[in-house]
């Protein structure tokens, strides 16, 4: 089988099959140095490696890997994943308007609207799960710049259209943008559906282990405006990776399908339980037939529908924190995509005006045995049954 159509789950394990032809090593090595020598030309050795805040090798490896698996051209890692987001939204000038979802992961919707309240950009909030409500928000505009897409949303699981996304973005001339964190590219590549920009917190699913903290733009086109001022602004503001942690990221990669494909499995099995107990009056997991998002979610999400899944106990704030509070094997946290399993109660890290329900649980499911965390969830459960 040629190198050009092997499986993306391939195209991980053999790191985009990384050979150093000079020593042998099958894998990559880190290089902390931050800067590079030059020649008696006073030309850069190498020309690609002058300073690590342009480029430094370490980050090769994982933006290849990365760009391939989400169909792009070229990939940018960044510091953290709220830096990726960042410089997407620093693109944007003073008066122009950007569509976000009204609900979606905290930390993104908290800086997008102050951010652009603070600079003066335009901001319209739509209902994720509504491309109806996302056209609505773009009326009496006479421009939108930027569309900005959650799927499945993070922690209500909304899922969104992105095939309907960027018709709409296509007609008003918007660049979309979309954080694929959760969906990951194992099971939807939005690129494929007519994203321009796919963002991710690498610290998720990506490297899967819950020890680094980065992101990731990964563009469809090279040449795009968009594309090439946040190459600018990264290489400006510097919201770059540490190269340890640029390596750490392409080793976890090389087990990405292993342990999405599994914890996604877990996460449907855990999501028909939970539904079936009667301690939950409410399961959010667009692999439930019975999810509002489940025929938008088959049509884009091959193989498997996430590890995260929300759901709402019987009771109020006491009941769901009690049985967080009764769990045993299962870590109280924040985070998603690692390979231990966690739960959140997101009304009590949110500030006041959150609209999550007091009720609600997150699961963010990882790699251990379906059955053992069944069981936790299950002895918690029934603690307020
Ligand atoms: C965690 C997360 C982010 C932010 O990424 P950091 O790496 O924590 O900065 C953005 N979007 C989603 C969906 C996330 O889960």
């Amino acid at each position: 089988m040629s190198i050009h159509n092997i499986h993306p789950s391939t195209l991980v394990a053999k790191a985009d099959d990384f050979l150093d032809t000079t020593t042998g090593a099958i894998v990559p090595a880190i290089h902390p140095s931050t800067t590079f020598a030059r020649n008696d030309q006073y030309e850069p050795i190498n020309p690609a490696n002058v300073y690590t805040r342009d480029c430094n090798p370490t980050f090769i490896p994982a933006e290849n890997v990365i760009a391939k698996l989400e169909g792009g051209e070229g990939c940018a890692l960044f510091s953290s994943g709220m830096a990726a987001v960042a410089a997407v939204f620093y693109t944007l000038p003073t008066g122009s308007h950007a569509a976000i979802p009204e609900s979606m992961y905290w930390g993104v919707l908290y800086w997008v609207r102050a951010f652009c309240d603070r600079v003066g950009i335009q901001l319209s909030e739509y209902d994720p799960s509504s491309v109806a409500s996302l056209e609505a928000a773009l009326e009496g505009h006479a421009k939108t710049d930027l569309i900005w897409v959650e799927t499945p949303s993070n922690p209500l699981m909304g899922v969104t259209d992105l095939t309907a996304a960027a018709a709409v973005a296509i007609r008003v001339g918007a660049v979309m943008v979309v954080d694929n964190t959760a969906a990951t590219p194992v099971f939807t590549k939005p690129i494929e559906h007519g994203a321009h920009i796919v963002m991710h917190s690498a610290t998720k699913s990506l490297n899967g282990h819950s020890d680094v903290l980065a992101g990731a733009l990964v563009t469809a086109d090279l040449n795009s405006a968009t594309w090439k001022a946040i190459l600018q602004e990264r290489h400006g503001a510097g919201a770059l990776p540490g190269s340890f942690e640029a390596w750490l990221l392409q080793r976890g990669l090389r087990t990405l399908y292993l342990r999405v494909e599994r914890a996604a499995s877990t996460a449907q099995q855990l999501a028909e339980q939970l539904h079936q107990h009667s301690a939950v009056s409410l399961v959010r997991y667009p692999g439930l037939v019975s999810d509002p998002g489940h025929l938008t979610a088959k049509k884009q999400m091959h193989g498997g529908f996430g590890s995260l899944l929300s759901f709402e106990v019987n009771g109020g704030r006491r009941e769901a924190l009690a049985v967080a509070g009764a769990l045993q094997l299962i870590v109280s946290g924040t985070s998603l995509g690692g390979v231990e399993t966690l739960i959140e109660h997101r009304y009590t890290v949110e500030p006041p005006e959150t609209e999550i329900p007091e009720n609600l649980l997150r699961l963010a499911v990882g790699i251990e045995d379906p059955d053992d965390l069944w069981h936790d969830l299950k002895q918690a459960l029934n603690k307020i049954a």
